[in-house]
């Protein structure tokens, strides 16, 4: 079915408020199988949102509102749409019963102009907000139509997960299963190239890609009769691109890398430490931000001065004086030290610029992340030529966390 989402508020348009109802709207409608064409934005204007309704109305059959449901004056959505279905307002008993309860419960005074969120439009299927006053609901007319909803993202969600999608339900012809791979190592014209034998000219299962930082993923999703059949189409498809690029995938079930890090330390037992300069942190940050994190890591190093890497983990001075901190050799012993004085089963380290500046001769995003398993040491070499110090920081870690991956998978 052709949807629109047409987003209400003058904030949206000033850049005080992000639009992320439109982006949340978009995904799950996306994912029931509804194509989004347009996001509208428009102001609190009622000339002007109803001028762009009924845009909206010309090429799609389902609109989406949200916000300027509120008490307000300048919340004009609800009479806008009504006005444009040509319905009436009724006094709708369900919300002011349940307005007083919201205000008596909070031990305020309802306001006079509470009662304005009371009034629907005749014929609607209201959607009853027991998370906020203003009420959301559908209103269908001439095979056209339009549900609103508040503008407040929980409020939002909170009647999406209450009301909204079951509502949608009716329109879905066809059901929708999809599955979400993830790579890393590989970009996403690399990807794509790829895999363009089983993408090409394919309509369904449909296999898209979406780039994220250093990362590239992967959408499989199938549209038929049934579940059973959308599931085994997405199966069959994914076993074929698993042919051709299955050294790249850490997760068929939209995992995060150190979600499946984590995972797999747990798995075999094995228990990781880490010894970082640039990131400063960030690799522990990352794996105790999975639950259960305390089983596989005990404590990790932060060595930022040279004095620090050869007090900590004994790196022996000559490496740097020789061939530099930032270099293979540093990283290595940094590993291998932190491996040891942890009493860990696995180590992984880093020294490099983040940037956005570098010493003489180096150059920002350059880093060498070095590994400890066993007996055996090894690094790998990063080059991001880029200043950006977040983006170089982020994808360092990135880097770690796939050296850690192969390491363990
Ligand atoms: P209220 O009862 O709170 O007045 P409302 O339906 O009138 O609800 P708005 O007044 O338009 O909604 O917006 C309320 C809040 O929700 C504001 O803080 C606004 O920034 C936020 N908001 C509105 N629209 C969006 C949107 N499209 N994406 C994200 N936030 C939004
Ligand atoms: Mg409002």
């Amino acid at each position: 079915m052709k949807t629109s989402i047409l987003a209400v508020g003058t904030e949206l348009l000033f850049g005080q408020t992000v639009n992320t109802n439109a982006t949340f709207l978009s995904d799950k409608l996306n994912h029931m199988g509804f194509d989004v064409m347009y996001h509208f934005v428009v102001g609190d204007n009622p000339a002007r949102l109803k001028e762009k309704l009924a845009e909206a109305f010309s090429d799609t059959d389902l609109v989406i509102l949200t916000g300027g449901l509120g008490p307000t004056q300048d919340d004009l959505t609800k009479e806008m749409v009504a006005e444009y279905m040509g319905r009436d307002m009724y006094l709708d008993k369900e919300v002011i019963r349940q307005l007083e309860g919201f205000f008596e419960k909070r031990g305020r005074k309802m306001s006079e102009n509470n009662i304005k969120q009371a009034y629907l439009p005749e014929g609607c299927t209201p959607f009853y907000n027991a998370s906020g006053t203003a009420p959301g609901f559908a209103l269908s007319a001439d095979g056209k139509t339009a549900i609103c909803l508040p503008g407040p993202p929980r409020e939002m969600k909170w009647l999406w997960d209450n009301g909204v999608r079951e509502y949608l339900e009716q329109f879905m012809e066809k059901k929708m299963f999809y599955r979400v791979i993830r790579t890393i190592g590989i970009g996403e014209s690399d990807l794509e190239t790829l895999l363009m034998p089983v993408i090409d000219g394919q309509t369904d299962p449909t296999v898209a890609t979406y780039a994220k930082e250093g990362e590239c993923t992967l959408r499989v999703a199938s549209q038929k009769d049934t579940i059973e059949e959308a599931e085994s189409a997405v199966s069959k498809m994914i076993s074929r691109i698993d042919s051709l690029a299955g050294e790249y995938i850490y997760s068929y079930d939209d995992e995060e890398l150190k979600e499946v890090v984590v995972r797999i330390l747990k798995e075999k037992g094995l228990k990781i430490t880490s010894a970082e300069s640039c990131t400063g942190g960030l690799f522990p940050a990352s794996i105790t931000d999975v639950a259960g994190a305390s089983e596989v890591m005990s404590s990790a190093y932060i060595t930022y001065s040279n004095e620090s890497k050869i007090k900590e983990l004994g790196v022996p001075a000559v490496l740097i004086d020789r061939y530099g901190v930032v270099s293979p050799q540093v990283a290595e012993a940094m590993a291998a030290g932190a491996k040891a004085r942890a009493g860990a089963d696995i180590a992984v380290s880093v020294t490099g610029y983040a940037g956005p500046e570098a010493d003489p001769g180096h150059e920002a995003g350059e880093a060498y992340i070095g590994y400890a398993i066993g007996d055996v040491t090894g690094y790998d070499a990063v080059n991001t030529s880029r200043n950006d110090r977040k983006w170089n920081r982020n994808y360092i870690l990135l880097r770690m966390l796939k050296a850690v991956y192969q390491l363990i998978r």
